[in-house]
């Protein structure tokens, strides 16, 4: 009996970590409901796919050669047809960019209850999905009827080690050509200068607190005091106040440096996952319960327009 089937994703040639995370979540969870844990990959180079996501506790790894990159049209297609075959109680999907592509169409095509971003996943009679609210500061348990869908959110479980035994089979989709109504047509590298924030040893990476983009000159001024390169969460990037390529985290990039300085930054878990592996994290924020806080080393309950004149005057 299928408990779970877990559709793993790649971009560009690589299996994307969360792949491996949803072993680990499916494997869990398959064990809960006494049944087996199956994986799927749509398109790409699925055999070489199907040998890395062999690991423990993985009973098959089922193929669909269609296409090299994500299609949101063939994935829920795939998807679909493989979840109406082996009738898992729990489709398990990444909550990334194209799992939220494509979860919400697989669940309409299987009438099947969605819940996403889950933290932590429970089976009593229904499926308990821990998710998390108002940035991380609440966490509230759904309860679902079997079968459903569900999205994990990326870093919540360790990526599956351990090579497996399991049967690798070639899923025969009829697709339906008609219905594939987007192609993707190529990849478009980001300008963005010759920064490269995951090579940097010291990061001073500035969030939403800093309110205006004039503002960003204090922390320019900052970066330049410490010999420190810049990054920046998400909505600076959005906002079009920095490049891309300095944007950290789940979307941007992962970074490893000795010292990371996190101004203004709440420490959404989208943001943490980029940076969580730093040596020393500081943090300056105004809110004291900001998550941030939970895995700063170092920690300034402050105004960053205060902090950072004061920091300056310091080093600078
Ligand atoms: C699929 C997906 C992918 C994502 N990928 C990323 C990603 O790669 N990277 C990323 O960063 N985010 C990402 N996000 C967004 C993420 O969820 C958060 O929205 C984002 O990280 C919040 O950025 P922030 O901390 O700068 O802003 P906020 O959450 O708004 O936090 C601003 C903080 O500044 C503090 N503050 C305000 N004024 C001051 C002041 N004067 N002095 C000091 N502190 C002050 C506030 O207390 C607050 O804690 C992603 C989201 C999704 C759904």
């Amino acid at each position: 009996m299928t408990a779970v089937l877990a559709v793993a994703e790649h971009r560009r040639g690589d299996l994307r970590d969360v792949s491996l995370e949803l072993v680990s979540a499916g494997r869990e969870l398959a064990e809960a409901l006494g049944g087996d844990l199956e994986l799927a990959v749509v398109g790409g180079d699925v055999d070489a796919f199907a040998e890395q996501l062999n690991r423990d506790g993985v009973a098959r790894v089922h193929t669909v050669d269609e296409g090299e990159e994500f299609n949101h049209d063939v994935q829920v297609q795939a998807t679909a047809a493989m979840a109406e075959a082996l009738e898992p109680d729990v489709v398990l999907l990444p909550n990334s960019v194209n799992g939220l592509d494509y979860a919400p169409a697989v669940a309409d095509a299987l009438d099947r209850p969605l819940v996403t971003d889950a933290v932590g996943l429970a089976a009593n009679d229904r499926l308990e999905v821990t998710r998390e609210m108002y940035g991380s500061k609440v966490a509230t348990t759904v309860a679902v009827d079997l079968p459903a869908v569900v999205t994990i959110r990326a870093a919540e479980w360790p990526q599956a080690d351990g090579v497996g035994d399991a049967e690798v089979a070639a899923f025969d989709l009829a697709l339906d050509e008609a219905a594939v109504r987007s192609t993707v047509t190529g990849f478009e590298e980001v300008a963005g200068g010759d920064v490269d924030i995951s090579e940097a040893d010291v990061l001073v990476s500035i969030g939403r607190g800093i309110g205006e983009e004039e503002n960003l000159e204090l922390i320019e001024e900052l970066a330049e005091a410490l010999d420190a390169t810049l990054s920046a969460s998400r909505p600076i990037v959005d906002s079009g106040w920095l490049p891309k390529n300095r944007q950290v985290g789940q979307s941007g990039k992962t970074v490893t440096p000795d010292v990371y300085l996190a101004i203004g930054i709440s420490g959404a878990v989208q943001h943490v996952a980029g940076m969580k592996g730093a040596d020393t994290i500081i943090a300056i924020n105004t809110d004291p319960n900001a998550p941030i806080f939970d895995i700063a080393d170092y920690g300034v309950v402050g105004d960053l327009f205060d902090v950072v004149p004061a920091l300056i005057e310091e080093f600078g």
